[in-house]
């Protein structure tokens, strides 16, 4: 049998509760809205999934709430083949939790309280100091604090392990995270907030890119929703596109994208063919709905 990559991921894990609505209430409204799902989200329990679907073996970091969404994400993980060793139930912290209202249109409003996302620490670090010594692959993004982030990827380098930063949603990021980064994973609107150069074609794709790289990051993709992926390592500089189908949803479309980038990577595969099985995975992950529920199999693609 051929052995699974090591991928560590790092970061946020959510219950995202969704009601379907015919309008939005007003401040002091009370509606009758439409179907409610209960649906397992946050950025790092979608790309942990997407990595052990796609072919990783996964260990994942996460803190989530002695509660019942804590215990149902648990049991999701485990059903999903992830590695729970160090994901910590805080009891003095909820679950993350995300209220998402989406009305006939498609338009929707959310807000996310970040509870045990925000409180995982250096300590939960540190007690994870030997999985992040064992993976080919470690990969983090920007849903939970920013110190946190900041250690992960200095152990990282002091272990000389590749990292990946996904830095989703959008921040603003010192140069102390920038340099020595093996990859940084933005999409247009994150590599916009990162540089100031907009992404409008591959030319700007590019500049801002070298932008990215002048700061110390070794390689950069910018992801391109249905263009595909703006690619630059040392091997390959340029768009590489994705096929075009009819999307449905795009939600956890980068989470998938960065879950199978990891594990590409992690098979020594080259940036410019692991960008190309990201793409894959992505792209089949915007034909189905929803966060989970849409991210592909390895028999898939
Ligand atoms: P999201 O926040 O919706 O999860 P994102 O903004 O982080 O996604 P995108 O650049 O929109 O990331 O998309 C990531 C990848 O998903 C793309 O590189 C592509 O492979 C796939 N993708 C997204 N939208 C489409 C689309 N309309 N058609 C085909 N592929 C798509």
């Amino acid at each position: 049998m051929i052995k699974k990559p090591k991928i560590l991921v790092v970061g946020s894990s959510n219950m995202d509760m969704v009601i379907q609505t015919g309008h939005f209430p007003k401040p002091g409204e009370t509606i009758i809205g439409g179907e409610f799902s209960l649906i397992p989200g946050g950025k790092g329990a979608n790309q942990a999934v997407a990595a052990a679907r796609l072919g990783g073996d996964v260990s994942f970091v996460s803190q989530i709430g002695k509660d019942v969404f804590g215990d149902s994400s648990l049991e999701n993980f485990i059903k999903e083949g992830i590695d729970i060793s160090y994901v910590r139930q805080n009891p003095e912290q909820s679950t993350g939790v995300a209220l998402i209202t989406v009305d006939e249109s498609g338009e929707n409003t959310i807000i996310v309280a970040p509870g045990a996302n925000h409180h995982i620490s250096k300590e939960d670090i540190g007690r994870a100091e030997k999985v992040f010594a064992e993976a080919k692959v470690i990969l983090v993004q920007l849903e939970i604090p920013m110190e946190i982030v900041k250690a992960c990827l200095s152990l990282a380098k002091k272990l000389g392990k590749n990292a990946i930063l996904n830095p989703a949603p959008a921040a603003d990021l010192g140069g102390e995270i920038l340099e020595g980064l093996f990859l940084i994973t933005p999409n247009e609107t994150e590599a916009e907030q990162l540089t100031g150069i907009s992404i409008l074609d591959e030319a700007s794709a590019r500049t801002a890119a070298t932008a990215l790289i002048s700061k110390g990051v070794e390689n950069v993709i910018i992801t391109l929703g249905a263009s595909g992926a703006y690619c630059h390592s040392k091997d390959f500089q340029g768009i590489l596109p994705t096929q075009k189908v009819k999307a449905v949803d795009s939600t956890a479309a980068g989470d998938t994208f960065n879950g199978a980038l990891a594990v590409a990577l992690g098979n020594k595969h080259s940036m410019e063919e692991a960008v190309r099985f990201a793409l894959k995975a992505a792209t089949l992950s915007v034909q189905k709905m929803g966060a989970q529920s849409s991210i592909p199999y390895l028999k898939d693609l």
